[in-house]
């Protein structure tokens, strides 16, 4: 049986390493993979027996024809994985018994992308190579030329082997998937796609990163520290991959992780986890290595974000403004800490591009809480179905219209979904802030007293309510006295409350500094907004269409003359260091929120852009900042770190 469980395995397993390591087109998540391995690993121990092809003592996969085959110099390896304190409590206890050294350890981002090791001689670059199966590699000499961050000449002039990962920026690889049919799914095949493409000008438009973080192979120097390392890397103009800390326990281990978890989802880079190595070299060779890790290094791997599961169905939903939205219905899977059972899809177009369709197996991410969102195909199934769009609105039976890649129901003023979904978000917290009016007391009031659009509920009465269930004085009272207590609404949460098409929390802010009053806002043109930063063409168009629909108009005048104060904003600061200037945000802060620090920036009369250009005035750079840091420095536009921010803004109070 158990013998039978592991034939099994093995070809599975082994599938699935071609498909991830050869076609850099995995057919299941990593942890599902991460699973059979695991299973695999037990069943030899438990049986003693390891078969023939058994993937559990290799590293990687065969390196593939299509490019030439390099042996490395020194062989590459894997690294051992955890997934909890007491896993790396328990290796650190074995490295303690194999080892009298006090220890300490470097910690590092663990790069989700493919390895390559660099090979310079007399200071240029010669050679780069993947790791294959860690003993010969793939020779991707001419595609890795194209990294911008690799560079072609080092000081150093002795042999060297530079070992690093090739990854790809979030930021790059959302615009990427803009302009390309079928996007790609992940940073990491991404990566891995670009540099085993036999063409270097498709590994030049993809724009990749090198993240260097040892020396594989060197002549005529010794390291006697990781530290060390890096710093020898960094003075050869590589980027290197950052100590984040030198610890020596797993409290201050816990600590590390528990910080990067919480700020990872701002890096602009993957990562699949945390890797902690012995900082010492010479007590390294003491621990040595089994055949597919070193001992002195271990992976923490963060929980997972992505699984694959079958598409069940799909159901068109019906928002505030008449959108639909499709949603994937999922065989429920769990994933980071929760039963995944539904998923976004943005539109007609997402479906297609992502060449889902029902019945199939397709991939689903789910991070840092937000809603999980449908990814791409995993594997098509036998009998899979099409999704079909509808042609009518599925709440009111209206025909529906296309307006760029998404379908609309315009019948604004009869669509239930959609009558629902407005007044839910006008009383949200961040748009009206009513307190006690649930999605079934909306409908309640809906079916029984016909409210339907916002400003009718500032006519409700305690009669009116008494018939709603459950509703009693108390209950009552409440309610009426929050309906009363929203009539005294900040500019920006009124603008929200709106519900413009694609006008969010953000973008309402930014518009009430811009237009101080209603006035100013409902008379913006088309090229007024647009020339604001952060806001397009589209969101231009929605605006001046929502404010030249009558309804909408007549809805903002009654909910004036029922008594809703609008406080707009005051005067802008003018005398400070940030005003005036175009300001961009890049890499992770400390003390604020991007959208915090936005608000404050804003406020003090500064423009808040996202991308660098000669126009830009100030980069503030928080950690890891990326190419918006590269390109401030080649444009020689002025940089402040988070220290200085900090500076600036207190002198500023203190003014
Ligand atoms: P790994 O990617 O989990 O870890 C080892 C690698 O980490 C090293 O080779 C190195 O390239 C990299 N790394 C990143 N940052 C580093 C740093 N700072 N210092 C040192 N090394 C660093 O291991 P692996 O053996 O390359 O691959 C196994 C992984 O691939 C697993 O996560 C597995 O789930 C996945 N996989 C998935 C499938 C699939 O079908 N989904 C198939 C095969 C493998």
């Amino acid at each position: 049986m158990k013998i039978e469980r592991m034939k099994q395995l093995v070809e599975l397993i082994n599938k699935y390493n071609y498909e991830y390591y050869i076609l850099d087109k995995p057919t299941v998540a990593d942890i599902e993979y991460d699973r059979l391995l695991y299973e695999l690993f037990s069943l030899e121990r438990e049986t003693g027996i390891v078969l023939d092809n058994s993937p559990t003592h290799k590293v990687g996969s065969e390196p593939i024809s299509k490019f030439s085959k390099v042996t490395h110099n020194n062989r590459l390896y894997s690294l051992e994985k955890s997934q909890s304190i007491q896993e790396i409590q328990d290796w650190i206890t074995r490295n303690e018994r194999l080892s009298s050294f006090t220890p300490e350890y470097t910690c590092e981002y663990k790069f989700d992308g493919l390895t390559i090791v660099i090979t310079y001689k007399d200071g240029k670059y010669i050679q780069a190579v993947t790791r294959g199966n860690g003993i010969i590699g793939e020779d991707v000499t001419e595609q890795v030329r194209t990294f911008k961050s690799v560079p072609l000449t080092i000081n150093y002039k002795g042999d060297v082997t530079v070992h690093g990962e090739a990854i790809i920026r979030l930021s790059v690889l959302d615009k990427l998937n803009k302009e390309l049919d079928i996007p790609l799914k992940n940073a990491r095949n991404a990566a891995a796609g670009a540099v085993r493409n036999l063409d270097p000008k498709v590994t030049a438009s993809r724009k990749l990163d090198f993240m260097a973080y040892d020396v594989n192979h060197i002549e005529g120097k010794v390291f006697n520290t990781q530290m060390e390392v890096n710093k020898f890397l960094h003075d050869n103009g590589f980027k290197v991959a950052e100590i984040l800390g030198l610890v020596h326990d797993t409290n201050e281990m816990e600590h590390i992780i528990d910080k990067i978890n919480k700020t990872k989802s701002s890096l602009d880079f993957l990562i699949d986890g945390l890797v902690f190595k012995l900082n010492d070299m010479r007590h390294r060779d003491d621990l040595g290595y089994t055949d597919r890790f070193p001992r002195w290094a271990i992976a923490y791997k963060f929980e997972a974000e992505e699984i694959s599961t079958t598409l069940n169905d799909v159901v068109w939903q019906v928002g505030r403004t008449g959108k639909l939205t499709p949603i994937a219905l999922l065989e429920p899977v769990e994933l980071a800490g929760a039963t995944v059972s539904r998923a976004t899809l943005n539109n007609y177009n997402d479906i297609l591009k992502k060449e889902v369709s029902i019945n199939s197996r397709i991939f689903v991410r789910r991070s840092n809480e937000v809603i999980p969102e449908v990814i791409g195909l995993a594997e098509k199934a036998d009998d899979s179905v099409d999704i079909v769009p509808p042609t009518i609105c599925p709440s009111c039976a209206h025909r529906l219209i296309e307006v760029g890649a998404n379908l609309f129901c315009t019948n604004h003023s009869g669509c239930y979904e959609q009558i629902i979904e407005r007044l839910t978000h006008f009383v949200t917290r961040d748009a009206m802030n009513i307190d006690g009016l649930s999605v079934q007391t909306l409908k309640q009031l809906y079916e029984i007293h016909h409210i339907a659009y916002p400003y009718q509920l500032y006519t409700l009465t305690g009669e009116q309510l008494s018939t709603l269930e459950g509703f009693k004085d108390k209950k009552i009272n409440n309610l009426l006295n929050s309906i009363e207590q929203s009539k005294q609404v900040e500019w920006s949460n009124f603008i929200f409350a709106l519900g413009i098409l694609n006008i969010g929390k953000k973008t309402a802010y930014i518009l009430s500094k811009k237009y101080p009053s209603l006035k100013l806002l409902k008379n913006a043109t088309l090229e007024d907004l647009t020339a604001i930063n952060d806001i397009g063409e589209v969101v231009a168009s929605n605006i001046v269409e929502y404010f030249e629909d009558e309804d909408n108009l007549e809805n903002i005048s009654k909910m004036l003359e029922l008594g809703v104060n609008i406080k707009f904003p005051t005067e802008i600061s003018t005398n400070n260091y940030f005003s005036g200037k175009k300001i961009v945000l890049t890499g992770g802060l400390e003390s604020f929120g991007r959208s915090e620090l936005t608000k404050i920036l804003l406020n003090l009369g500064a423009d808040v852009t996202s991308s660098v250009s000669k126009n830009t005035n100030l980069v503030i750079a928080g950690k890891d900042a990326g190419s918006k840091l590269d390109k401030a420095k080649s444009l020689n536009i002025e940089v402040i770190d988070e220290q200085r921010l900090l500076e600036l803004l207190e002198n500023n109070k203190q003014n």
